[in-house]
């Protein structure tokens, strides 16, 4: 996606671009399958569509017209608590009669608003140092690290706020209070949509990136991976490329963005570089390892009504998935008739080992935290599973220094410059706004 959009930034502007990848299909994570009836995602399975500028981004390549909403029920969100499924407030009234938190933990969360701003906010905060500092130990427990676990495979104490949630950082700074701020409708106003659309597409998420190739006009090499990339002493830039078709070939260009993962970078061979050992700084976000299992079952076998977007696991319930989406409820073609898809993710920073098992060890982990808590009845119909050895570049401690080596490879080396989402950021808006 980041490589596409700034592409179609490039081309837009007049430039003459070669996009090259070295997958099949474009799309990098954003891969979506159709296997026995049952459509699964193996990377995001939403876009939040939040902003006016991404709304535009989509219309403008007619994307937009093609985009489904997901299912109004999926405003319903639960956590796990004490081993039950319970729904978080979507509402002022709701957020008494919820009991995501206990009256201990709604009061000391309702005080937020008397707490008094920090004068000098800490550079680097934790989200989690500012979710406890703000809201209480329990709305860290029950909210922010839930929350984190499904966005980022992560934990609110490994991620730096200004990085992970900037806006977060403001509202306390602009309004003295997160929930003060939040009520007066937060940062950012004139580029919010009034209502945020959770979107995906007819065929999966990979809708997406196949829709906005069709808009390149320029050169697309894929099945091509690149192995080295050359500065040349007439500024210009030489990339070795190998396919199966044509063997290695060499590519000149006046300029070459980098939008490969961060853990990909060392594999490429980095030649005549200014700065060259900032590139091990690039090639260091932590990415946790995450499996994605895909379970199909017959609705009758399920005594949860699944009227929701899914649950997260707050860590302190012990459990080892971090949470299962409602894959059928939120987009209904996702599964044949009478049949219900779940996509529950494992490990993560919480349990990297379990990313490890053996297939049917990690299927049947997913089946049984699932059948306790949605009260499942016989196995799955259909299974299915993904593994991300090196899953979602975090916005952690590491964060400031890797932005520092971009700017800074860039400035020393007219022509090369770094993006991705280990730069922009991991959600697919951030990837996306890039132009
Ligand atoms: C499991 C998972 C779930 C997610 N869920 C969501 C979600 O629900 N909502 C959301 O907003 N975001 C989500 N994200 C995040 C978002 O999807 C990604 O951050 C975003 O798609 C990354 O796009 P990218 O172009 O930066 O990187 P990638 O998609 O990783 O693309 C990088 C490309 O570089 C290519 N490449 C690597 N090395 C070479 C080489 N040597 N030569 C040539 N090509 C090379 C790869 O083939 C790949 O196509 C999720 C991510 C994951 C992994």
């Amino acid at each position: 996606m980041s490589g596409l959009s700034h592409a179609l930034g490039r081309q837009e502007a007049g430039d003459e671009v070669t996009v090259i990848d070295r997958q099949s299909q474009v799309g990098g994570v954003l891969q979506s399958n159709k296997i026995d009836g049952y459509l699964v995602d193996y990377g995001a399975n939403t876009l939040s569509l939040r902003s006016k500028k991404i709304a535009d981004y989509l219309k403008k390549y007619n994307i937009l017209e093609h985009a489904i909403d997901a299912n109004l029920e999926c405003a319903k969100r639960f956590i796990v608590k004490q081993n039950k499924i319970v729904s978080l407030p979507q509402g002022f009234i709701s957020f008494f009669t919820s009991s995501f938190l206990s009256i201990r933990g709604k009061l000391r969360l309702g005080m937020e608003p008397f707490l008094p701003r920090l004068k000098n906010n800490p550079e680097d905060e934790s989200m989690g140092a500012f979710v406890k500092r703000r809201l209480g130990q329990e709305a860290l427990d029950y909210a922010a690290n839930p929350f984190i676990g499904g966005i980022y495979a992560s934990r609110p104490e490994s991620l730096i706020l200004k990085h992970a949630f900037p806006n977060l950082q403001q509202l306390e700074e602009k309004y003295g209070s997160v929930l003060k701020g939040m009520v007066k409708g937060g940062m950012n106003q004139e580029d919010k949509l009034p209502k945020t659309r959770l979107i995906s597409f007819e065929n999966g998420m990979h809708e997406l990136p196949h829709r906005l190739a069709k808009h390149l006009q320029c050169e697309l090499l894929l099945s091509c991976n690149i192995l080295e990339v050359k500065r040349e002493s007439n500024g210009l830039w030489t990339i070795l490329v190998e396919s199966k078709e044509k063997g290695r070939v060499e590519k000149k260009f006046d300029e070459v963005i980098c939008t490969l993962p961060s853990h990909c970078l060392p594999k490429i061979k980095w030649h005549n570089l200014d700065e060259n050992h900032l590139i091990h700084v690039l090639a260091e976000a932590t990415h946790p390892p995450l499996a994605l299992t895909f379970l199909g079952y017959k609705k009758e076998q399920i005594s949860h009504p699944l009227d929701g977007f899914g649950f997260l696991v707050p860590e302190v319930e012990k459990r080892k998935i971090l949470g299962t989406l409602f894959s059928s409820t939120l987009f209904s073609n996702r599964a044949p008739k009478q049949k219900a898809l779940l996509t529950s993710f494992v490990g993560g920073e919480r349990n990297p080992e379990l990313c490890g098992l053996p297939d049917d060890d990690l299927i049947s982990l997913a089946d049984s935290e699932n059948r306790e808590l949605l009260g499942i009845q016989g196995k799955p119909e259909f299974t299915h599973l993904v593994r991300w050895p090196k899953s979602i570049p975090l916005p952690d401690h590491l964060t400031t220094k890797r932005l520092e080596a971009a700017t800074l490879l860039k400035q020393k080396n007219i022509g090369l410059s770094f993006s991705g989402s280990h730069i922009s950021g991991a959600p697919l808006p951030n990837c996306l706004s890039v132009t």
